[in-house]
């Protein structure tokens, strides 16, 4: 295993700054409700309530993306305020270093992969 460097961080760092700004692009869209679909929209001239479920669900499947996101804003944000204190690649739960290969595949993983495995054996 090896442990992040310096040169590594500032390019996680990029990429995480250019996929945070394209996240918040997005975001903003999906939140414009002059950009949204109204439910009236989706469901069209449809009276049918079989028809108003479905306009329904792609309502709720619009916010659920919108969550998704926002999660992910803020999963951007922490780990860019990790950098920022020198804390970044460091395992929360155990304080061991968490491996390059890990965090090149998920540059916002708060956790070593053991204590995530963990964590999700728990769940
Ligand atoms: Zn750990």
């Amino acid at each position: 295993m090896t442990a992040i460097n310096k040169q590594h961080i500032a390019t996680l760092k990029l990429a995480m700054e250019s996929e945070l700004a394209r996240l918040l692009h997005e975001v903003k869209d999906e939140m414009d409700p002059a950009l949204r679909p109204s439910f009236a929209d989706v469901s069209g001239e449809v009276t049918d309530s079989g028809d108003e479920s479905i306009a329904e669900s792609v309502v709720d499947l619009d916010n659920a993306m919108i969550g998704l996101h926002l999660q992910k804003v803020n999963d951007l944000y922490a780990a860019l305020d990790r950098i920022q204190a020198g804390v970044y690649g460091i395992c929360g739960d155990c304080g061991e270093s968490v491996s390059v290969e890990r965090l090149t595949a998920y540059p916002t993983a708060k956790r070593c992969i053991n204590c995530q495995t963990v964590r999700e054996k728990r769940a």
